[in-house]
């Protein structure tokens, strides 16, 4: 049978094959590895995985790359990102080294709050070229599947722009941008003493315009005790819920107010952060079914060492996902590689586990598990060709991109040649 494309002759072809829920506990550890394995491509879907002699006995195709001597993967899902702003925030990084914290800052009129004025001030061009140039160095690490976040707007109109923004990444864009209103990220300035009323104007004009505008399809949230509480956050996402979108959360990232428990009551998709959550919240989470989306690149860059206990999370069953959390304060950090490493060395996740969590149990986190994130036939074909002898070199070989050549739905999009 003709088809578009093979890629034969994989050292190893991490196929991710199984259960087409989020996978948990020891399925994580397992990546259904075939080894000299070869795909077959026709119209951008994956219609065989197999041993290369196999596939090249049954197809042929024009179009071959070989694979000798290299690993051949799913594309990374990287569920959680802040890819638009107008500038970034390196004097933030330079303060922490010397000492302030990231509340500090934030209450001295840094942190989110001063991105806000910038891309209030930005016009819908400039915040398009400087977030396309994100996405792209996004790409070019290796993800072909991203979600993407207002929330340095905080006023209707503002973000309204945002999520303009996003909208045009994915249409012009070969990869899936998926978009999330994130409205309750903070206090704009002008509400910090009145925040009822910015509740108000969330709840009352924020999510029914963007609701009809079709906009987004998750509102997200910012609980911790200095922003969001328990109590106001569950308001804003019951609406939200009204208005049809779907769940995600920050939650307890710093302190464990019972964002996870939360996240678990309202039915979130996904539970981000969770470096301090509770086995009660890690419990309620599982029970409904809520993924944990951890963020060790945060953590890595705040210099902080609360980094979330997955071991604990994967003991207990509680599907892990991994995500970057790129953004222009707390992470500026656009590689999915190095999340993976972090969650070796810091989390001590098996190189297995962190490539599951990246990949599969991302595309759960985006409800986007029957369209990619393993090489399964009839999904999308987002796959990456990595230049290494083994999966167990990605982590080991960091601070470097592994990534050769990255295909969404069957074409090449990047290719980084030495
Ligand atoms: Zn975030």
């Amino acid at each position: 049978m003709k088809v578009d494309l093979i890629i034969k002759n994989a050292k190893e072809l991490l196929s991710l094959k199984g259960s087409a829920k989020p996978r948990v506990g020891s399925e994580m550890d397992e990546l259904s590895i075939i080894e000299n394995g070869a795909i077959a491509i026709l119209n951008g879907k994956i219609i065989a995985v197999d041993f290369a002699e196999n596939i090249l006995q049954k197809y042929n195709s024009a179009k071959q790359i070989d694979a000798s001597n290299k690993v051949v993967m799913p594309g990374f899902v990287d569920s959680h990102t802040h890819p638009i702003f107008a500038k970034t925030r390196e004097n933030e990084f330079e303060m922490r080294i010397k000492g302030k914290s990231y509340v500090d800052i934030s209450q001295s009129g840094g942190g989110i709050r001063s991105s806000i004025k910038f891309v209030r001030e930005a016009t819908f061009d400039q915040l398009y070229e400087i977030a396309l140039k994100n996405v792209k160095k996004i790409i070019s690490n290796g993800t072909t599947t991203i979600e993407a976040k207002s929330g340095y707007g905080l006023s209707t109109e503002s973000e309204i722009k945002m999520l303009k923004v996003i909208q045009k990444l994915s249409t012009n864009l070969p990869i899936d941008v998926i978009p999330t209103f994130l409205g309750a990220h903070e206090f704009p300035t002008e509400f910090k003493e009145n925040r009822i009323e910015y509740i108000r104007i969330l709840k009352e004009e924020m999510l029914p315009k963007i609701a009809e505008l079709n906009l987004a399809k998750y509102c997200d949230i910012f609980t911790e005790a200095h922003v969001y509480t328990v109590e106001q956050s569950r308001d804003i996402l019951q609406t939200a819920k009204k208005f049809g979108f779907k769940l995600r959360m920050h939650a307890d990232e710093i302190e464990p107010i019972g964002g996870a428990e939360l996240a678990a009551e309202v039915g979130a998709i996904s539970a981000d952060h969770l470096g301090a959550t509770s086995n009660d919240g890690i419990e309620a989470m599982r029970k409904s079914g809520v993924i944990a989306t951890l963020l060790p690149g945060t953590i890595f860059s705040l210099g902080m060492q609360s980094y979330a206990r997955a071991r604990d999370m994967i003991a207990k069953n509680l599907p892990v996902a991994l995500a970057t959390d790129f953004n222009p304060g707390s992470c500026n950090c656009d590689s999915m590689q190095f999340v993976i490493t972090l969650a070796c060395l810091q989390m001590k996740m098996t190189v297995a586990e962190a490539i599951t969590a990246s990949t599969i149990n991302g595309a759960h986190a985006l409800q986007m598990a029957e369209k990619t994130g393993s090489l399964e036939i009839g999904k999308q074909a987002d796959i990456l060709i990595l230049d290494m002898p083994s999966y167990r070199y990605l982590p080991y070989h960091f601070g470097s991109n592994n990534v050769e050549t990255v295909l969404k739905n069957g074409q090449i999009i990047w290719e980084n040649k030495i």
